[in-house]
C-alpha cells in the first residue's frame, strides 16, 4: 500500500495520470495534466477540502456551473466523514450559507469557506476555492473528485509497524489518533482487557479516522 512518505510533503495522487504529487503542486498539474481535456467553453472551479488541524488530508474537487453546495456535502460525506447521519453546515458560526446555493456563485478564487460535520464530535474542515478550471468533468455528476492525499505514516504506537486500527477510546482519552496494528489490537485494545475502556475501529484514509463510529468506505488503499 502507498503512503505518504516521511519529507512531511503531504503527497497524494492525480486521478487522471495516477503521478504523485505533493499538496502544493496538485493543483497547478491538474490544469495541464495529460489526460485530461480542457475547453474553453467549460468554466469550472477547482477546490481544496483539508483540515487545518491535520493538513496531510486533503481533496481536491472540481465542480460545474450548476454544482451546489448540497451536491459537495455529499461528496464529503462520501468519501470521507459519514457515519450516521449527523448534521452538517457551510459557513460556521454566524455565517451559515445555505446548501442550496451555487457553488461558483457563492466562492470565488482565493475565497474559503468553512464545514462543519457533526456539531457534537465535530469534523471542522475549510473549502478554498483555488482557481477556474477549463477541464471537462470526467462524469454525469456536478462534482468530482480529482485528486487526494495517500494514507498518511501511521504506525502502531505500540510497536511501529503499519497501523490498521485506531482506538476510539484511547483516542479521545488522549485526544489524539491512538493507532494500533492488528497484534497489539488484540493484545492491548481487546475486550478482554476489561481494566481498561477499549474501541477498535478500522483506520482510515480520513480526517474523521477513530471519531464517532467512523468506519472507511473502501478498502484503505482505495483512492477513487
Ligand atoms: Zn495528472
Ligand atoms: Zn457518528
Ligand atoms: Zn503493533
Ligand atoms: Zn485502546
Amino acid at each position: 500500500m502507498k503512503t505518504q512518505t516521511n519529507s512531511r510533503k503531504y503527497e497524494g495522487q492525480c486521478k487522471f495520470c495516477q503521478g504523485d504529487f505533493t499538496k502544493k503542486d496538485i493543483a497547478s498539474h491538474l490544469a495541464v495534466c495529460p489526460k485530461r481535456k480542457g475547453s474553453a467553453k467549460v468554466k469550472n472551479l477547482r477546490l481544496r477540502i483539508s483540515d487545518p488541524y491535520q493538513k496531510n488530508f486533503w481533496l481536491i474537487i472540481e465542480v460545474n456551473e450548476q454544482a451546489k453546495l448540497k451536491d459537495l456535502d455529499n461528496l464529503i460525506r462520501d468519501v470521507w466523514v459519514e457515519c450516521c447521519g449527523h448534521l452538517s453546515s457551510f459557513g460556521g458560526y454566524g455565517g451559515e450559507v445555505g446548501k442550496g446555493r451555487c457553488i461558483i456563485e457563492t466562492l470565488k478564487p482565493a475565497e474559503a469557506l468553512n464545514y462543519t460535520y457533526d456539531f457534537g464530535s465535530s469534523t471542522e474542515l475549510v473549502v478554498e476555492a483555488l482557481e477556474y478550471s477549463n477541464c471537462q468533468l470526467s462524469g454525469k455528476g456536478k462534482v468530482e473528485l480529482v485528486a487526494r492525499n495517500y494514507l498518511p505514516l501511521s504506525n502502531c504506537l505500540k510497536c511501529g509497524e503499519q497501523a490498521t486500527f485506531v482506538c476510539a477510546a484511547c483516542s479521545e482519552e488522549e485526544e489524539k489518533s491512538v493507532l494500533v496494528c492488528e497484534k497489539c489490537a488484540e493484545k492491548y485494545h481487546n475486550e478482554e482487557n476489561e481494566e481498561e475502556d477499549h474501541y477498535g475501529l478500522p483506520l482510515a484514509n480520513s480526517p474523521r479516522s477513530g471519531v464517532c463510529g467512523y468506519e472507511p468506505p473502501e478498502p484503505l488503499d482505495k483512492l477513487f
